[in-house]
């Protein structure tokens, strides 16, 4: 089939276009105005995604040839999301599709994130432990088919994504801080600075621990001497990352112990961080995995993950009707 699917979840207006699991379009607008506020701010967010979608529509259309009466289906992400993003890319894909009389898919992002590994080769065999740690989420999820995914854990307060955005912050770092804080972690001591690391029972996470412990250690340290961050900022950096690292690594080795897989995969925006990268090959070798890291444009938000799902979806018969509706709190299950 050809899908045109639209992501708007967030604060990137995205659309893709795919023909028989292959990508012919992936287009993304970003959205710059929430630098100024050190996060998302959600009235602006959708107001951005509706003067970007008709064109990153059109511009998908156009990079992959394809005429809009030639589409089998529009796909949408339904949530897990922001409700007046989700609702900016659902709307214009309800009438896109009412327009031209062709049938909708309603598509789940978490779900979409791990099914962005069917996107290029090398892809996971089933069943996979996947780690989805992004903005919003940190989820463990076991992974049976495109269709039958289970969460085995999950973080009980800050997703991993928050937990380097809000630490950055705390660093004077600008927003979105998680992938500056990698490229300074490049520099510094990973060691040098001993935060504590999580060690909740089962698989869930939490990380609410190490952002008031660096909030502690840095205003201990900052009224000693107020040069104290500039002065240690690649350690610093490092050392974060790197208990981060570990509270999350520690949960993936005993999941994939006590459930038995080895075909390991991570998806979401922090799998773009070097050092995670680093670490799940480092752990491949010692465990024998094989580990699975999309690429980086399908790691954060994108439109190419949502017709992937899609495409998985409109095989299974599993269409959505006019009355299918944005749910911000959708579950993965
Ligand atoms: P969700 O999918 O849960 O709704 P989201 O879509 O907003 O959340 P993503 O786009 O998947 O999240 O990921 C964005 C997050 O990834 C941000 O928190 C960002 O700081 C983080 N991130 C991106 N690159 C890196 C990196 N190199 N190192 C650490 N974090 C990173
Ligand atoms: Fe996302």
């Amino acid at each position: 089939p050809i899908i045109l699917a639209i992501e708007s979840s967030c604060d990137d207006t995205g659309a893709a276009v795919m023909a028989g699991g292959k990508i012919l379009a992936n287009v993304v607008a970003s959205q710059q105005v929430h630098e100024l506020y050190g996060g998302v701010v959600p009235e602006l967010a959708s107001r951005a995604h509706q003067q970007h979608i008709l064109p990153v529509v059109q511009a998908a259309l156009q990079k992959a040839g394809v005429q809009k009466e030639d589409l089998d289906a529009i796909a949408f992400t339904q949530g897990p999301g922001l409700l007046g993003s989700l609702l900016v890319g659902g709307m214009f894909a309800k009438s896109f599709a009412l327009a031209l009389g062709k049938p909708l898919l309603a598509v789940n992002h978490m779900r979409a994130h791990i099914l962005a590994h069917f996107i290029e080769e090398p892809r996971p065999e089933f069943p996979f432990l996947c780690l989805t740690v992004s903005g919003g989420h940190t989820q463990l999820v076991v992974v049976r088919s495109a269709l039958h995914m289970e969460i085995v854990g999950q973080t009980q307060d800050d997703a991993a994504g928050e937990a380097f955005d809000k630490t950055a912050k705390l660093l004077g770092l600008p927003y979105p801080g998680g992938p500056r804080l990698d490229k300074l972690a490049q520099q510094g001591n990973p060691l040098r600075f001993p935060f504590p690391v999580n060690q909740m029972p089962g698989y869930d996470f939490s990380f609410s621990g190490v952002k008031t412990a660096v909030m502690y250690f840095l205003r201990q340290q900052t009224q000693q001497n107020p040069q104290f961050i500039e002065e240690n900022l690649p350690d610093l950096c490092a050392s974060i990352q790197h208990t981060i690292l570990q509270t999350l690594m520690r949960q993936l080795r005993r999941a994939a112990a006590d459930f038995n897989l080895t075909n390991i995969a991570i998806a979401g925006g922090v799998a773009a961080n070097s050092g995670l990268r680093a670490e799940l090959q480092r752990l491949a070798e010692d465990h024998d995995w094989r580990v699975f890291i999309p690429a980086f444009q399908y790691c954060t938000d994108n439109a190419g993950m949502i017709a992937m799902a899609a495409h998985f979806q409109y095989l299974a018969g599993d269409f959505a009707s006019q009355l299918a509706s944005p749910d911000p709190r959708l579950k993965l299950a």
